[in-house]
């Protein structure tokens, strides 16, 4: 097959061309590499079977060509990272409604199957756990940056849907919860790849609010294999899917496991939200992902627990250049 990954050289969208090409599939990876970098996928290079085209979900006539070329689309191209959402709105908000919009009027013009990647913030500040699929949206003012996020990733569901159930498009979407591996950088944001840099570097654990929050971390690796069998699975079409772990820790308890890990001689701070990403910022307390569906439809299950990953980050971090 020949698949199309729009934010293909980003954490999540390089690991999926290792599966795919690995899988003897044919792969071209649409980024702007704005969050996505070149050496997520300069192993690549030179590859028969992978192709980069740098550009942008937002330029029509690149999208058009590559989808028309396409057998399939996984579109996973979007602004991510809570910093970086936070930091840059607009950006965030067009990228991810306009080019999203783009991307799925091409996969209409040339009839192709396409799976989005949506997120676990689409259930915003709703802490009953674990959650399913049709669970409530609880947000907060669209003014928060957050909450926009949040919103701009639901219309990208909502076109999804309505594409496949009024037109018959063949759409997939999934949530990803908190996703975590090697070549995930901590600039935008994400906790794991922070802490274990600074913990290398012995420098503070900056932990924000007051660390009792927590979360669940599944591998990238496990994500990717979720991402493609879905892709190959029929009764996947005009569904969601949660994809994430159900194994729990605290951030507090994250920070204490990942110095411990490293034999690090870091200290822990306690940074207030406000002062960590701006006034009034809203943090979720808890977040599970109920995996029911997937594991009934593909037999999705984690291979890799958090000490698996820890370990994976801190070796990826290890290397030298990193
Ligand atoms: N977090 C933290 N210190 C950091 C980065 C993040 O304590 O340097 C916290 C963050 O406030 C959140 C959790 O770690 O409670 C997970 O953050 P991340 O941005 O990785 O994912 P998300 O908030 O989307 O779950």
């Amino acid at each position: 097959m020949k698949c199309l990954i729009t934010g293909g050289a980003g954490f999540i969208g390089s690991h999926l061309a290792d599966k795919l090409i690995g899988a003897g599939n044919y792969v071209v990876a649409l980024d702007n590499l704005s969050t996505g970098r070149y050496e997520n996928i300069a192993h690549l290079s030179g590859n028969s079977n992978f192709k980069i085209v740098v550009g942008s979900i937002l330029d029509e006539k690149i999208v058009d060509k590559l989808v028309d070329e396409a057998d399939v689309v996984f579109h996973l191209a979007a602004a991510v990272g809570v910093d970086l959402i936070v930091k840059r709105p607009l950006e965030s908000m067009t990228t991810n409604i306009k080019g999203s919009e783009t991307v799925l009027e091409a996969a209409y013009r040339y009839h192709k199957k396409i799976l989005i990647a949506s997120t676990s913030e689409i259930y915003g500040k709703n802490v009953n756990g674990p959650l399913k699929e049709e669970d409530d949206r609880i947000l907060g003012s669209p003014l928060k940056s957050r909450w926009s996020y949040s919103t701009a990733k639901a219309i990208d569901e909502i076109l999804a849907y309505i594409y496949c159930k009024e037109k018959g498009l063949p759409t997939i979407i999934v949530r990803l919860f908190n996703t975590v591996g090697p070549r995930q950088t901590g600039a935008y944001g994400m906790v794991i790849p922070r802490f274990v840099v600074q913990a290398i570097e012995n420098k503070d654990i900056t932990v924000f609010g007051d660390g009792k929050q927590s979360r669940c971390f599944l591998h990238v690796g496990d994500v990717v294999d979720a991402l493609s069998k879905l892709m190959n699975t029929s009764a996947a079409i005009g569904e969601v899917f949660n994809i994430g772990s159900q194994e729990e820790i605290t951030i507090k308890g994250l920070a204490e496991r990942i110095i411990e890990m490293t034999g690090s001689k870091s200290k822990i701070i306690y940074i207030p939200y406000d002062k960590a990403y701006e006034q009034g910022f809203e943090d979720m307390q808890r977040r599970i992902p109920d995996t029911g569906k997937i594991k009934k439809l593909i037999g999705f299950k984690p291979t890799i627990g958090l000490e698996g990953i820890i370990k994976d980050v801190i070796s990826y971090f290890s290397k030298p250049n990193k």
